[in-house]
């Protein structure tokens, strides 16, 4: 019998490795996003194929199952750090290997496949081009729920991959106490009427927008020696080392605030990754425990920070020096009414964050009743126009503005879509422990000053990768299981006094 010490070590070579192999994957996907040129894209997919493949191979592999069950025979002898390390390792090995090699390649072929049927359908707005394809992912996505096991609905086990140990039930809890009470926040906004903002209108230099959301990005305490912003179509932000976190951002000279919040955003994440403790790099312990927890990163520092009035009275001066001439005479409470902007839309990834997460409960409500079977894909069309309405108040012109919008179910990727609210959810409750126990946070903010903020969160949040599941970790940190509540407090604090909606 080998020792506990020398297996550890044997398991971290392996794991080492993988993760050099994962990371050099998301290198070649952040070279695909922004520098490379058009013709490479072949080479890059087989490059992809390849070392996707060899990835999937090492970790799979029967040895490696064996080092891990001989480990967790006897983890009363590891520290816990290193217990964790292997108990986490064999959450994700057992994942791995509970989908038959065989499936694994005809979901993916599937899915290339709706890819291209869906981009079509979406373009002539025709929903039943893309219905045969749904339905066949959709059968998959069932099939792979019974694979991966569940105990209630076959939709826990779908969540369970994008938000470790989120159930159902859960998600219908918290999105119940959600719903109505940010629907009637936003029908009363839109009763108060849309502020005017002429000064908002026109051209805003695309170098002078960059140059500003890089100072912002260097306040937050992103280190640009361990990583850099570039441009690409769809922002992102990636990693490949607590060493090198890469941020991108989205131009455009029409939006004076797109690339900023496209910057924060990025950066918030980026923040969250270059924050992992140093002993868990090169191990499956260096991320966050969940998307939603991610999540709760980028929008706690684009919208209840970068859209906070604080924020604005330290940068209105700053900006102005961006854009000579074109702020004079404006307030930061000018600024705050344009960031905070409120207008119910078809579109998801356009939408403001008041109503965000009613866009995502229709998601949610649609695909639990596609998984559970009570509701037909031929029924979508019609089932998501009814929500919208419910929801919005609008009517959905066609089906590129509707059920066509989002790329998630062409992916195959039930139950991704909660994830978006959670973040929002997870960041507020957060950020009001955080208020409580930092004196003086806003003020700080006022003065630019973000040092005390992210202190808090690499103590709180970053430097425990994924030790703790989301819920475990913001029950540790706020005294209780994940609410809607700290949320809702929060917006309807901020649009009540915004639209003077009284109380
Ligand atoms: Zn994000």
């Amino acid at each position: 019998m080998t020792s506990v010490n020398g297996d550890l070590q044997t398991l971290r070579q392996k794991l080492g490795e993988i993760s050099d192999i994962h990371n050099a994957i998301a290198l070649l996907q952040w070279d695909q996003e922004t520098y490379m040129p058009p013709k490479g894209a072949e080479a890059r997919s087989w490059q992809l194929a390849t070392l996707s493949a060899l990835k999937h191979r090492l970790f799979t592999a029967e040895s490696l199952g064996n080092l891990l069950h001989a480990l967790h025979a006897r983890s009363d002898a590891l520290e816990p750090a290193d217990a964790k390390l292997v108990e986490v390792t064999r959450d994700d090995y057992a994942r791995a290997t509970k989908l038959p090699e065989d499936f694994v390649h005809t979901f993916a072929a599937e899915q290339s496949h709706a890819l291209e049927v869906w981009a079509e359908a979406r373009r002539k707005s025709d929903f039943a081009l893309f219905r045969p394809n749904l339905e066949t992912l959709l059968r998959l996505a069932r099939q792979k729920a019974e694979y991966f096991g569940y105990d209630d609905s076959p939709y826990d086990a779908l969540v369970d991959e994008f938000e470790r140990g989120m159930t159902t039930a859960e998600l219908k809890r918290i999105f119940g106490g959600l719903a109505a009470r940010q629907g009637d926040l936003v029908e009363r906004i839109v009763n108060a009427g849309r502020p005017a903002l002429p000064w908002l209108a026109g051209k805003w230099e695309e170098s002078a927008q960059w140059a500003f959301s890089l100072r912002v990005l260097e306040d937050m305490g992103y280190d640009f020696d361990a990583g850099r912003q570039d441009k690409s179509l769809h922002p992102f932000s990636i990693y490949f080392d607590t060493r090198d976190v890469r941020v991108t951002t989205r131009l455009s000279e029409e939006a004076l605030f797109s690339s900023l919040m496209s910057s924060i955003h990025e950066g918030g994440h980026a923040l969250y990754m270059q924050g992992h403790a140093d002993s868990d790099r090169r191990t499956p312990l260096c991320d966050a425990p969940s998307l939603g927890m991610h999540e709760s990163q980028s929008r706690m520092w684009e919208n209840i920070i970068g859209r906070s009035l604080p924020f604005w009275r330290h940068y209105l001066p700053v900006m102005r020096t961006y854009f000579p001439g074109r702020l004079d005479g404006l307030t930061p409470e000018d600024l705050y009414a344009a960031v905070n902007l409120v207008e119910p839309s078809l579109i998801r990834v356009e939408a403001d964050e008041c109503t965000y997460n009613l866009h995502i409960i229709i998601r949610f409500e649609l695909e639990v009743a596609l998984i559970e079977g009570s509701l037909a894909v031929n029924d979508i069309p019609e089932a998501w126009n009814a929500k919208v309405k419910q929801y919005l108040g609008l009517e959905v012109p066609d089906d590129a503005q509707g059920c066509l919008q989002d790329i998630h179910w062409a992916h195959g990727a039930f139950g991704y879509f909660p994830t978006y609210a959670l973040g929002n959810l997870y960041g507020a409750q957060l950020f009001e422990a955080m208020l409580e126990q930092i004196p003086g946070l806003w003020d700080a903010v006022g003065e630019g000053g973000f040092t005390p903020i992210l202190a808090w969160l690499r103590e709180h949040v970053h430097g425990h990768g994924r030790r703790k599941l989301a819920h475990e970790l913001i029950r540790d940190v706020t005294g209780r299981e994940p609410s809607p509540e700290p949320y809702l407090t929060y917006l309807e604090s901020r649009f009540g006094a915004l639209y003077n909606l009284g109380t």
